[in-house]
């Protein structure tokens, strides 16, 4: 009752008579309310956490539950005829990261903040984020996403730093995202942003003038790089992101009264991938500005900051000319060149150790390595490849700053707000313990051998992959049978993670069936992932799914039996109407290429079985789960290493030996599929597989087809199945971000 008078002061007008707009509106406005009704968390150590992506998702509804109303407010809009679902999708996703890293970073604020532990995110308030996703032709167009219509979730402050770039001073200026904790604690997350920003630069797709950076600093996520100006405009970004937060950082220090020389015990920085790592040369100009020397404010800054890589792949290893850091950020340089003979020139003669190597360019991991006292990977395998292989050398100089902390996801997203059904049979089972305390789902095993419990289970999962039907149809009119199994892939497009496999793989089911071999059960395999709009292999694969899509689903030899789906601009919203939904989880990516995965866990979480390679998280999912409770293949990770060493690899011997894989290459340029798509497209994809492949296609095809039909086979003794889903589901629990970032604060912040 309370709950129902607090909201129609919002509103001004009875629940029933009000659309869906303005109870979004008087429901957000209630969140603020609440959320400034909780104290924030302080204590005498914080934690900022600086990254170039918070992948949020949508708020109201994760907030709602985090302050514990979601069920109130569920019944109360019920009663009065309304849904609570539909006002929460009224609301825009904000589109501030593109993938498993931004998403991580959302996961950690809502498990810091959980723990009650003293710790801030700090970003860039981008104005389109990432762009937004959309087919044509069998094809991925970009448009700008505009998220930040009002009303919205963010808070408008006065706080302004004044920053220097390229020798100008521009005026940032600070918003605030709420973050609320389940049940308790709250922080916040700092978004930069200039007041200048102009979103009518942007012309045709997302193109815009990469050199005006008054009006376009912070439109876009990751604008295109593939040219100066624009790799000038993210060093930009980076420093204005990074300028802001040693700014921040150094006045709630002074407003504490604490001594700068003091900051370690008072601070800690985590530097999440190397986009915010300009942050080591600011903070220590900042401090040398008040009077200290290089070496002590070196000193005092390798204590406060530490470092996540995310991954091996070179191209993700930050390394700008020294000549582009001498343009944006002159006063930087000098710093960054003192570093370095601090820490390398004067003691090794190592040149991989070097921050600016041979050919000036600054390489940015490197720095974080030397002045950071703790180094992470985000999965065992992870870490153990970083210390054997990636970043040997800096091992052998300092073991002790390694360590792995293995990613996690916040289930009060990816399971309670997500899957509620499948929560609520949890609660009925063991308690609730399970919300505060992950492993805890263990006890879930109590009721392995439990028929009605197994059916129920089943039950839930049909009912969602039914809701996944009928989303796919309303927002892409295609249809599929909640009966067929639901094979998901979605990701970001990647080579790596080798959706190129899954669509041959396709193919050669296609193939199968034509040929009178028909599948148990019927099959849906579903895609959905953006591409980079530079990245050509990538446009490439979307195009023969896209391709694979017309052609399967309008086959009436085939379609009873298998059909395809690419889901446009997938987002957090769809994952969590997909990932609940699914009965094969496609993690296959090539072994030692993908770090972690979160992905992996969400779908395990959910009463999904594991189809994957031994690689990133996937080893440890194989490790709590056993063999017979998930379905793995492929070449390992130490054979993938061995290829690359000895470049013992040759796609083409795949493609002349094995007629299996052949007979699908083939058919990307067959006449069935030129007739839908476009030459260049598909001939650039089948060159590449078959003479180039850099991330093993071909090695792992034939193991990858075999492990999927049994697969499908075994999923078709459904005793033995729902067994499957219920030892996942038990045995998620370590896979919580409360764990992770538990780990991070014993071993890292001591906060
Ligand atoms: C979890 C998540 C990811 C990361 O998925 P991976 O399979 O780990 O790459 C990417 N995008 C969205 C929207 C997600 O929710």
């Amino acid at each position: 009752m309370e709950l129902e008078k607090l909201l129609l002061k919002k509103l001004s007008k009875p629940i029933k008579d009000a659309s869906r707009e303005e109870l979004y509106a008087a429901t957000l406005a209630l969140v603020k309310d609440l959320t400034d009704a909780r104290p924030l968390t302080d204590g005498k150590k914080k934690l900022y956490y600086i990254s170039a992506e918070f992948l949020v998702g949508k708020q109201l509804g994760k907030n709602l539950i985090n302050l514990g109303i979601y069920d109130e407010l569920n019944e109360l809009f019920e009663k009065n005829g309304k849904s609570l679902a539909k006002v929460e999708s009224y609301e825009q996703e904000p589109s501030l990261g593109n993938g498993g890293l931004g998403r991580l970073a959302a996961c950690f604020l809502d498990s810091i903040a959980t723990l009650d532990l003293n710790g801030d995110g700090i970003g860039l308030r981008y104005h389109y984020g990432l762009f937004k996703q959309t087919f044509k032709d069998h094809k991925q167009y970009e448009v700008p996403d505009a998220w930040l219509q009002e009303p919205n979730c963010l808070r408008k402050t006065d706080v302004t730093f004044d920053v220097q770039l390229g020798g100008k001073t521009y005026k940032s200026r600070m918003w605030n995202l709420d973050v609320v904790g389940y049940e308790k604690g709250r922080n916040t997350l700092r978004l930069f942003d200039l007041d200048t920003i102009d979103e009518s630069i942007v012309t045709d797709g997302i193109n815009f003038d990469k050199t005006d950076i008054e009006k376009n600093l912070t439109l876009f996520l990751y604008p295109d790089d593939s040219d100066r100006d624009g790799q000038l405009l993210r060093i930009y970004q980076q420093y204005f992101m990074v300028s802001n937060a040693a700014q921040l950082i150094l006045a709630e220090q002074k407003r504490l009264g604490n001594d700068l020389k003091d900051l370690a015990q008072h601070v800690a920085i985590q530097i999440n991938d190397t986009h915010p790592s300009l942050v080591i040369p600011e903070l220590i100009r900042l401090l040398m500005l008040e009077g200290m020397t290089l070496k002590e404010a070196a000193n005092i800054v390798s204590e406060v900051c530490a470092y996540t890589n995310h991954t091996i792949l070179a191209e993700a290893l930050e390394k700008w000319p020294m000549e582009y850091l001498m343009e944006v950020v002159p006063q930087l340089m000098p710093i960054i060149a003192g570093l370095d003979y601090a820490a390398v020139c004067a003691y090794h003669d190592d040149h991989n150790l070097n921050i600016i190597d041979q050919d000036h360019r600054v390489h940015m991991a490197r720095m974080d390595m030397h002045y950071s006292h703790s180094i992470n990977g985000v999965a065992a395998l992870h870490t153990e490849i970083l210390k054997n292989q990636e970043l040997r050398p800096f091992f052998n100089i300092a073991p002790w700053k390694f360590n792995n902390k293995t990613n996690g996801i916040t289930f009060r997203r990816w399971l309670m707000h997500c899957n509620p059904e499948l929560a609520a049979l949890i609660t009925k089972l063991i308690g609730d313990d399970w919300k505060h305390n992950a492993m805890e789902l263990e006890r879930l095993m109590w009721f392995y051998n439990d028929e009605g419990v197994l059916n129920h289970l089943d039950r839930i999962k049909y009912n969602n992959k039914v809701k996944l039907a009928q989303f796919i149809k309303e927002k892409q009119g295609i249809e599929i049978d909640p009966n067929s199994i639901y094979c998901i892939q979605v990701k970001r497009m990647h080579e790596y993670k080798r959706q190129q496999m899954n669509a041959l793989y396709v193919i050669w089911e296609y193939l199968r069936i034509k040929s009178g071999q028909l599948p148990p059960r019927p099959i849906t395999v579903i895609f959905g992932g953006k591409a980079a709009p530079a990245y050509y292999m990538a446009q490439n694969v979307i195009h023969l799914i896209l391709c694979l899509q017309e052609l399967i689903n309008n086959d009436e030899d085939v379609n009873k039996y298998l059909k395809v789906v690419m889901i446009e601009n997938y987002n957090i919203a769809k994952a969590e109407v997909l990932i609940p939904a699914c009965d094969i989880s496609e993690q296959i990516s090539l072994a030692s290429k993908e770090a972690s995965g979160t992905g992996n866990m969400k779908f395990m979480l959910n009463g999904a079985v594991t189809l994957g390679t031994n690689d990133g998280a996937n080893v440890e999912i194989r490790d709590l789960v056993g063999m017979h409770n998930i379905f793995t293949f492929g070449a390992s990770s130490d054979h993938v290493i061995h290829l690359y060493n000895t470049n013992g690899y040759h796609a083409r011997d795949y493609y002349n030996n094995h007629e299996s894989i052949r007979r699908c290459i083939d058919f990307i340029t067959s006449d069935a599929l030129l007739a839908i798509g476009d030459k260049e497209m598909l001939t650039s994809l089948q060159d590449n597989l078959m003479n180039k492949d850099w991330f093993m296609t071909l090695l792992d095809l034939d193991a990858y087809c075999s492990a999927k039909e049994t697969a499908i086979y075994d999923y078709c003794d459904r005793a033995k199945w729902t067994r499957m889903m219920i030892s996942n589901i038990a045995r998620a629990g370590y896979f919580s971000s409360d764990r992770t970032i538990e780990e991070y604060n014993r071993d890292i912040w001591h906060l």
